[in-house]
């Protein structure tokens, strides 16, 4: 698979209620629309579960994918308070994060469970976004390639190829930080990823993009698209990374 063009994702975390999610939404519609062709990338949003039905009315026709945030490994069962992957594609979307530093960190994720979400994601036809990435004290020690190599290597399935999953390279201590990797760092550890995953999987860069350092980051050759928190939230800034992919791709 060849990759055609960059993605750009929005994580809304736990953020907005449906008038929100709906206003946001449409401003980025509207942005989409008025835009036409000149936008270089692919757009995705990735609201909370209450707003998929909201926002995926809204992205309606649009072209602005829609993603889930996270899944349960199983289709459906006695899981209180999970969600499915069929859930979210029967919700209309395309993709789900999984493995995010927030639910590997604040939920005690293993490798094993994401591998098992992203089996999942794939049994519902969904793309799988595969995030990965170091601590700082990771980096200072010298160990963010071997984290990384560990996480691929402990969450990707046998059967992953690039059709159904992304990766996304989150350095845990850039996200909601203010803190971007350098571009020589985001280089390397992109290439890094390149050698152990699919070919043709998109690899996107993931921590305090912004619109004044996307530019930069999206003009990387390794970089295949920015996973956005916080920045996501606000239409201007959003519309103002994705304007920054390069058009066409090189
Ligand atoms: C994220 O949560 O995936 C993320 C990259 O957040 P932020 O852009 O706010 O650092």
């Amino acid at each position: 698979m060849t990759i055609e063009s960059k993605l750009v994702a929005g994580n809304w975390k736990m953020n907005g209620m449906r008038a929100d999610g709906a206003a946001l939404a449409r401003a980025l519609v509207e942005r989409a629309a008025s835009a036409g062709d000149e936008i270089g990338c692919e757009l995705l949003v990735c609201p909370p579960a209450t707003l998929l039905e909201t926002v995926g009315g809204v992205l309606a026709a649009s072209g602005i994918a829609l993603g889930g945030q996270d899944c349960h490994p199983a289709s459906k069962g006695a899981y209180t308070g999970d969600i499915s992957a069929e859930m979210l594609a029967d919700l209309g979307c395309q993709y789900v994060i999984l493995g995010h530093s927030e639910r590997r960190h604040g939920y005690a994720e293993t490798d094993a469970l994401v591998r098992d979400k992203i089996q999942g994601a794939r049994r519902a036809d969904l793309v799988a976004i595969l995030c990965v990435g170091e601590t700082q004290s990771q980096r200072l020690a010298g160990d963010a390639v071997d984290v990384v190599a560990s996480q691929l290597a402990g969450s990707m399935p046998d059967n992953a190829d690039a059709a159904n999953l992304v990766i996304a390279y989150e350095p845990v201590w850039a996200i909601g930080t203010g803190l971007t990797a350098t571009t020589d760092d985001i280089t390397a550890m992109h290439a890094e990823i390149r050698t152990r995953v699919p070919p043709g999987t998109r690899i996107l860069y993931g921590g305090s993009v912004n619109p004044g350092n996307a530019g930069a980051i999206l003009s990387l050759a390794e970089v295949d698209g920015a996973l956005v928190g916080g920045a996501s939230l606000n239409a201007d800034d959003f519309w103002a990374i994705a304007r920054s992919c390069p058009s066409p791709l090189p």
